[in-house]
């Protein structure tokens, strides 16, 4: 096997799936797994329906391709609106999508009537993070010319916090999103089905039993694949944060001086560096960079190694108090948090390796 390798273990991501939808069900809620961390990698998502997931969701169409071709039959949810040209490919994909602009939807459904198909519309409702989404007091106007378009089927309303403007979901923002409900089905004359609620971000909310009755699903990427949620970055209990783990091989190790020799000017970055001297130190340079990983969400996993920086494909690690003393040749291990996730699958120069029948533990 040809390293950098990035580990997926199904045990432990089964686990943490099943955890989040016995969390969600307690509170009358379903669990949308979302599978665009690890581009809708097929291991992945059989461990989050293993687990529990009641549909998966994903911000990108090539994603949900990969998923029908790879034989996924279940519901398919397109989390980012499509553009334009990508209305059609986006009735074709997905069962459902999360729209705020009655344009598209006049598009997407255009193309559900020349499918064949009649494509299901969630309205996203901004409720102050500033990313996507009507305004609540336009809500119920959106929700009613979405209703009338042919091919359309208005399935809901949903909200997304804690992504641009780091807003943090509230028990009163989550009643403000059923207010907003009761205004649109008094509004077309018909009761909503969904009430999506949020994601990762809401999970604290979840854990403290503070999600309001009427919310029905919340759509999960970062609690499964990370065990962690998204506000403060803190463990869920029960979950595990070590489903994926990163490896790559150690191609020199030398004792040099800790501080450049010369006139300092742009690093590969356009980044002005500066450096602490500490004297002659062991530094190790491992076989990946930042085309492959997330410096700021990269944590070597020995005691003692420690990350000073790196270029498109150069790792550069102190090693000089490594517990385990490391040689070239060497495979140096990382955990990883959601950059260095969302990198390393996206990278054409990660090996993926699923590892099979693993335990939790
Ligand atoms: C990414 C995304 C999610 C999942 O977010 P996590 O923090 O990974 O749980 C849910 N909904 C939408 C609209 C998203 O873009």
């Amino acid at each position: 096997m040809s390293y950098p390798v990035i580990t997926i273990n199904k045990a432990k991501l089964e686990h943490n799936a099943r955890r989040l939808a016995e969390l969600c069900s307690k509170q009358g809620m379903r669990l949308v797994g979302v599978a665009k961390g690890v581009c809708a990698h097929p291991a992945v998502v059989e461990a989050m329906l293993a687990g529990g997931a009641a549909a998966i969701g994903d911000s990108r169409i090539d994603n949900l391709k990969r998923l029908r071709r790879h034989g996924y039959k279940g519901e398919t949810i397109l989390l980012r609106a499509p553009g334009p040209s990508q209305c059609q490919e986006a009735v074709m994909y997905a069962d459902a999508s999360l729209n705020s602009e009655t344009s598209i939807v006049r598009l997407l459904g255009e193309a559900a009537i020349r499918a064949g198909k009649v494509h299901n519309v969630i309205l996203m409702v901004d409720l102050g993070d500033l990313r996507e989404g009507v305004m609540p007091e336009q809500a119920a106007d959106a929700a009613a010319e979405f209703d009338r378009i042919p091919g359309i089927r208005l399935l809901g309303i949903g909200t997304n916090m804690a992504c641009y403007g780091g807003v943090i979901p509230t028990r009163e923002k989550m009643e403000l999103l059923l207010q907003v409900k009761d205004q649109v089905e008094q509004r077309i004359g018909r009761p909503l089905e969904r009430v999506s609620g949020g994601t990762s971000a809401n999970i604290q909310l979840v854990l403290d039993g503070e999600m309001p009755h009427g919310i029905t699903e919340l759509r999960v990427g970062e609690g499964i694949l990370l065990g962690t949620e998204a506000v403060e970055r803190r463990p869920i209990p029960g979950c595990v944060r070590d489903a994926f783990l990163i490896k790559a091989e150690v191609i020199e190790v030398k004792t040099k001086p800790s501080k450049p020799m010369g006139k300092i000017g742009q690093d590969a970055f356009g980044n002005v560096p500066v450096f602490e001297d500490r004297g002659l130190r062991r530094r190790a340079i491992v076989s990946i960079g930042q085309q492959d990983i997330d410096l700021s969400s990269l944590f070597p996993r020995d005691k003692g190694v420690e990350i000073l920086g790196a270029s498109s494909d150069h790792l550069i690690c102190d090693v000089e108090e490594a517990e385990r003393p490391v040689n070239v040749g060497d495979i140096l291990e990382f955990g990883l948090a959601y950059g260095t996730l969302l990198k390393a699958f996206t990278s054409p120069f990660v090996t993926k390796e699923v590892l099979e029948g693993c335990q939790i533990a």
